[in-house]
């Protein structure tokens, strides 16, 4: 079954009266429990792509179905529901609340759902584990490193159990070493049944997902799969 199903998607910026082209006709299929990477040139259109996959934008032409719904038409607000249900984000700079801690910061996004305080907490508490980080919820940001942030903001994506888990050069703002860490809890979460796409600009991060989407000038330039995935804890 498809979590992502795209036709023939267009997407232009208007200048003016000018429309200038950034996604030249798109079209792919993402199953349910994929880890794929997107990868191309500065330019290229993955970020155009990654909002329009993650419902922050919509395409000016296709038709793009996420886990059976069309949301191509669909108006802003309608977009945001599907956002709040379906989609977790994970981006290069973290926007965790300094004031907050890790739980609080976790919980955040089920206090906006409405979540009774109790469940917050244990729901909280359980993204936290996944991304090895229980011992940790109640440390700030000021006393974690980055490598830990960024899996916190991880377990913030994936507290709503979204069908489809979205990150944005994640691993920018990190180390080697903290970035392979990072790649291998998106690994681990994939391996429990949820659905990852990421963009990154570097080959050996890359090496991580099972399938590598490359884009070029708005077009797909290959699609593959990954040969030797590195194993996962
Ligand atoms: P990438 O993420 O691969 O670097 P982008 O999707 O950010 O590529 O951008 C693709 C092209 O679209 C670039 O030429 C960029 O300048 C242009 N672009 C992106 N966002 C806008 C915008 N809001 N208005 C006009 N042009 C844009
Ligand atoms: P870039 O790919 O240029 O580094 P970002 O990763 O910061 O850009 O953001 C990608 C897109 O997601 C942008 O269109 C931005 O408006 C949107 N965005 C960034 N942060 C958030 C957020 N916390 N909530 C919702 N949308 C966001």
């Amino acid at each position: 079954q498809s979590i992502i199903h795209l036709e023939g998607i267009l997407k232009s910026y208007f200048m003016g009266t000018q429309a200038i082209p950034v996604l030249k006709g798109i079209s792919l299929d993402i199953y349910k429990n994929e880890y794929v990477a997107l990868m191309g040139p500065s330019g290229s259109g993955k970020s155009t792509l990654m909002n329009i996959l993650g419902c922050l934008d919509t395409p000016t032409g296709g038709r793009y179905v996420l886990n059976g719904k069309d949301v191509s038409k669909m108006a802003d607000d309608e977009l945001a529901d599907v956002r709040n249900m379906e989609i977790g984000f994970v981006f290069q700079q973290f926007n965790l609340l300094p004031r907050l801690t890790a739980a609080e910061n976790v919980a955040l996004p089920l206090v906006y759902a409405g979540v009774s305080k109790k469940d917050r907490t244990e729901r909280a508490m359980e993204a936290l584990r996944k991304v090895g980080l229980a011992d940790r919820s109640h440390h700030k940001s000021n006393e974690m490193s980055g490598g830990q942030i960024q899996r916190v903001a991880i377990a913030r994506a994936i507290v709503n159990n979204p069908s489809l888990l979205l990150a944005d050069e994640p691993t920018g703002n990190l180390d080697s070493k903290t970035s392979v860490e990072v790649m291998e809890i998106f690994g681990a979460i994939q391996a429990a049944g949820n659905t990852v796409v990421l963009v990154t600009h570097e080959e050996d991060i890359a090496a991580y997902a099972k399938r590598v989407i490359r884009l070029r000038d708005g077009h797909i330039e290959s699609d593959s799969m990954n040969a030797h995935v590195h194993a996962t804890a």
